[in-house]
């Protein structure tokens, strides 16, 4: 259902939610990146590759949709990069390729529930881009060859 999907665009300043201070920085693209998705990508947690100015290759984890635990009203597609950086990349050219749906999005009763949780998805993207060789493969090599 509309999957993969490559999207490019520089990193912009987000919410200023604090997603550092909680260990897990989210990289936010601007409206016309999150345009392009197709209709069928539904709000959820995804998972695939991203890259920073066409350097190496990491997993990520994204949140698309409307993060209800903040009680948003826009949608946003935030990316995880399963990476540490040695510093902040904004106005950088974040690429990406969503290969894979991990869960829909929830509401969470508590940070501490929401950490949990997405620790957890990193977890499984860890798992299914380890254990799907064939997606993994296939994005692997299409977005190291997309521009
Ligand atoms: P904002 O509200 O501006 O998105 P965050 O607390 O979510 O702030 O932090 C996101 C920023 O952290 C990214 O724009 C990026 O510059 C930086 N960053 C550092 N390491 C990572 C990482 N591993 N994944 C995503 N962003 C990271
Ligand atoms: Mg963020």
């Amino acid at each position: 259902k509309g999957l993969p999907h490559f999207a490019k665009g520089e990193v912009i300043k987000g919410f200023g939610r604090g997603s550092k201070e909680l260990g897990i920085p989210t990289a936010n693209y601007d409206v016309d990146v999150v345009n392009k998705l197709p209709d069928e990508v539904e709000p959820g947690i995804y998972f695939g590759f991203a890259n920073i100015d066409n350097g190496c290759v990491h997993k990520m984890v994204m949140s698309v949709g409307w993060n209800p635990f903040y009680n948003n009203t826009k949608k946003s597609m935030e990316t995880y990069v399963m990476h540490k950086f040695d510093s902040d990349f904004y106005g950088k050219t974040l690429k990406v390729v969503m290969l894979g749906y991990l869960r829909p999005e929830k509401n969470f009763a508590s940070v501490d529930e929401l950490i949990k949780a997405i620790n957890g998805d990193v977890a499984n993207a860890e798992i299914k881009l380890e254990a799907d060789e064939l997606t993994s493969f296939v994005g692997l090599r299409l977005f190291q060859n997309s521009t």
